[in-house]
């Protein structure tokens, strides 16, 4: 070795590392999987670098991971023969955390394990979570077609620092040596770590090699493949358990929890391709986050292309994840090619309407379930009527909103069951937006609404006034905003209600003539009104002009 140095790790790994410790004692098994998965991660890099330059697989082209443990050492060693990684690659990647916004996430983590479990799954804990297992881990790796002086040894026993060195390496690629905790000497066991790689990563595309344990003469320390390292979208449907799709989810999406549905499809014909999509329990932790990654991985013909090919589905369905395989791109697609080629738009197309079929689903098969969807991702499929006009239909039916029906804040209905519950002669979607639901629910607009036993939806999101600006009907029935212009109240409205006004308008006409002048240039016109039953008077907003939520906006935009 030389040129020994000591690092720190940065503040967040170190925040991470003890909070992650902690939160995921009684789930230490996952290690394994993250490691097999950054493993399976380095060789699909390391095809797709051989592309172009086949040398880097320095005579040896065939990929796989070995898995093996010393029981007397208690350790367990993951090696790979994959991409590996420089000096400078291992600073980067093995003492710091890259994801913006990390700081602001590691505040909420409460210091109470269940809580704080799930939250680190939202988080994803990769490489990291080898500290849960060992006290201490050494990293030896080299980069493909890097010269053997320059591999790298990395050691760190998880409490703040590490330490880096040169070394020579023959072998490319990436050797993790796990020093097992006293508690977690029971990983240091064949039949345990075979147990976990079936359970885990059975179908990641690379065999994971073990040496055999038979005790036959001449049969022991023979290589064997423990996983059945066939990609899980190659296999037919049929072929697949829930679990396997479960588990394949939890490698491709970095996530702790299962997803909660999954759609899997292969295409032939004037397309070829395979999608392999899911929609997660839980929100990511940066998913307004902008620069955050999103998209699906692409794969051409089963070589791994790329992570995050953001070109497959729009950005109100960023929250899918998943994989697609096409075998009509070509091996050297870029992400330039992708952004214009009619081949990605067509599977676009097609994917973005598989996402939306596969919630309609949910929301009819399991309405609870579709309800924690809702919860967790509803407010960025409101931006889909804007992005995508040409679904917006199929969006607003999958849109759910708080309303007087249920008198509840939580968004539960649906626009088909508010068409259920229209009175006789009403034509229109009634909505009222506000700042908060409380302003919403006690607005004077609702008064007349509230007399006639008429439901009105309540939206109080942010996004909600914008979003209505794209939908003015859903199933040929407009949407009108109880707060705008003149209120038609359709057939509702009798003879007698009609007379009342215009009746009221008469007989006031010259007090409405002295209210319009004292207020003069602050409104643009004042009317009689049968909307109101308790309230002396309300404001109202022109037919066409911005509302009260759209204005707030404006300005705070500085316009
Ligand atoms: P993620 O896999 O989500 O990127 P990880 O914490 O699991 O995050 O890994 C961090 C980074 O370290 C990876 O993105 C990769 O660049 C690098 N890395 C980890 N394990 C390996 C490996 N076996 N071979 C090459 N690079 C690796
Ligand atoms: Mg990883």
């Amino acid at each position: 070795e030389s040129q020994k140095e000591t690092l720190g790790f940065q503040t967040e790994v170190k925040q991470l590392l003890q909070l992650m410790i902690h939160s995921l004692y009684s789930n230490k098994e996952i290690f394994l999987r993250e490691l097999i998965s950054n493993a399976s991660d380095a060789e699909d890099k390391l095809r797709f670098a051989a592309l172009k330059d086949d040398s880097l697989y320095e005579g040896d082209s065939e990929l796989r991971i070995r898995l093996s443990y010393d029981k007397d050492a208690n350790t367990v060693t993951i090696a790979d023969n994959g991409i590996g990684m420089t000096r400078d690659d291992v600073i980067q990647n093995l003492g710091t955390i890259a994801k913006s916004g990390t700081a602001e996430f590691l505040k909420q983590l409460s210091g109470d394990e269940k809580k704080d479990s799930k939250l680190i799954g939202q988080f994803g804990v990769g490489f990291y979570s080898a500290f849960i297992v060992a006290d201490r881990v050494e990293v030896f790796t080299r980069r493909a077609g890097a010269p053997v002086a320059e591999g790298v040894h990395w050691e760190s026993k998880g409490d703040g620092e590490f330490t880096i060195a040169q070394v020579d390496r023959e072998q490319r690629g990436t050797e993790i040596v796990l020093h097992l905790k006293s508690d977690a000497n029971e990983f240091a066991d064949g039949f345990r770590l075979r147990g976990l790689v079936k359970k885990y990563s059975d179908h990641i595309s690379f065999p994971v090699v073990m040496q055999s344990e038979s005790e036959e003469e001449g049969k022991k320390g023979e290589d064997e493949t423990v996983n059945d390292a066939t990609a899980l979208w190659t296999l037919p449907r049929t072929e697949i358990k829930d679990d396997e799709y479960k588990e394949f989810y939890k490698h491709i999406a970095h996530d702790f929890e299962d997803p909660l549905t999954w759609s899997h499809n292969k295409v032939e014909g004037k397309l070829d391709y395979t999608s392999l999509l899911y929609i997660p329990a839980r929100a990511p932790f940066d998913l307004y986050n902008r620069e955050a990654p999103r998209g699906l991985k692409l794969y051409v013909q089963r070589v791994f292309i790329m992570d995050d090919a953001e070109q497959f589905l729009p950005l109100y369905l960023r929250f899918a994840k998943g994989v697609v395989d096409s075998n009509d791109l070509s091996l050297n697609v870029s992400r330039e090619i992708l952004q214009n080629d009619s081949t990605v738009e067509s599977i676009r197309t097609a994917l973005t309407k598989r996402v939306l079929d596969m919630l309609s689903k949910l929301a009819k098969k399991d309405p609870e379930q579709y309800q924690k969807f809702w919860g967790e991702f509803g407010t960025v499929l409101k931006e889909g009527p804007a992005e995508d006009f040409s679904n917006r239909e199929k969006i607003a039916g999958l849109l759910r909103f708080a309303s007087t029906h249920t008198g509840e804040e939580s968004q539960k209905v649906s626009l088909d069951e508010y068409i259920g519950r229209m009175k006789e002669g009403q034509k229109k979607i009634f909505y009222i937006t506000a700042d908060n639901f409380m302003a919403a629910k006690s607005s004077p607009h609702l008064e007349v609404f509230r007399k006639k036993g008429i439901e009105v939806l309540i939206l109080s999101d942010r996004i909600d006034e914008w979003m209505m600006g794209y939908l003015s009907e859903y199933d040929s029935k407009q949407f009108q905003d109880v707060a705008r212009g003149d209120l038609d109240l359709g057939d509702v409205e009798t003879e007698e209600d009609k007379k009342q006004k215009e009746a009221a308008a008469e007989e006031h006409k010259e007090l409405l003539e002295r209210i319009k002048k004292a207020l003069e240039d602050k409104v643009q016109d004042v009317r009689a009104t049968n909307r109101l039953t308790d309230s002396p008077a309300c404001l109202v907003v022109g037919e066409f002009d911005m509302g009260a939520q759209m204005k707030k906006i404006m300005e705070a935009a500085g316009q």
